[in-house]
């Protein structure tokens, strides 16, 4: 089995983070602990973390041609967890569950790609079931995390005309109030789908989506690129699903952002990497 010890959690960002609110919730039970909303973290900072481990990469700073991929190309398809989300979806769920370790355990497995994501996906929700009311119970009370600099990064993207999608081995119910908060359309978002039984019970996930499988990520971006005739497509991710994604007929450059989690074996394959969305948006300007 691969080491675990390769997905060290390196850095968290200086600046507060965001956590937004779904439209689609009751606003008059919107009320947390204070302690949340001012949710700041104090781990190491960016520059820092880039001091004492960026430095063993050799492509943290781009080559013109991967610059002029980057500036050019026509669409942008962003994992969603630790990447455009601070945090793994799942994770959070499990844990708001009282299932979190287990999970989390099976999620860091999955990323570093030592276990089918079919298999992992599976046997990380049998853990904990979620029902539909528990799913809306936990977006109300744990919205997702919003990574800095990631609303800036997209509202440049469109703004010159670059397509901006979400690719996430996630869930669509957890991600369409992040896609709503940055204005990417619903059909723009390729991620799984929790299924629930007519009394809200959890039953399962489609496995006709093809983020259901190891290697649908690379699958969806094929599939965008093709329906849409793009020449030109970026993967942005973390994990080693993002990795997959660049592949001929899939994306032609892959950016690995290392801004919340650093995995080694997927950094060092990165046409970029980068610890901030900073350094994509300067490049944009
Ligand atoms: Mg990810």
């Amino acid at each position: 089995m691969e080491s675990l010890t390769l997905n060290a959690r390196i850095v968290a960002p200086t600046r507060p983070i965001r956590r937004f609110r779904s439209p689609l919730i009751n606003p008059l039970r919107l009320k947390r602990p204070s302690k949340d909303l001012s949710f700041m973290t104090t781990a190491a900072s960016i520059p820092q973390a880039k001091a004492s481990i960026g430095l063993h990469f050799n492509n943290t700073c781009p080559s013109k041609e991967v610059l002029e991929g980057w500036r050019n190309a026509d669409a942008v398809c962003f994992d969603v967890d630790s990447t455009v989300c601070l945090d793994e979806g799942i994770d959070e769920l499990a844990e708001f569950c009282g299932a979190g370790q287990a999970v989390a355990e099976w999620t860091s497995r999955a990323m570093s790609g030592s276990v089918p994501f079919e298999e992992a996906l599976a046997a990380r929700l049998s853990i904990f079931n979620p029902s539909l009311s528990t799913v809306c119970e936990f977006l109300e009370k744990r919205p997702p995390r919003i990574s800095p600099g990631i609303d800036q990064l997209i509202k440049k993207l469109k703004a010159k005309g670059t397509n901006v999608y979400l690719v996430s081995g996630g869930f669509r119910q957890m991600i369409q109030p992040v896609a709503l908060h940055l204005g990417i359309p619903v059909q723009n978002i390729f991620a799984n789908q929790l299924l629930f039984g007519s009394s809200g019970e959890f039953v399962g996930f489609d496995k006709n989506e093809p983020t259901s499988r190891s290697g649908g990520k690379a699958v969806a971006v094929q599939h965008i690129k093709e329906v849409h005739k793009y020449e030109a497509v970026v993967m942005v991710g973390d994990g080693q699903t993002d990795l997959e994604a660049r592949k001929p007929g899939g994306a032609n450059l892959f950016i690995c952002y290392a801004g919340v989690q650093l995995r080694e074996a997927v950094a060092t394959k990165a046409d970029w990497l980068v610890f901030d969305f900073q350094d994509l948006i300067k490049t944009l300007e």
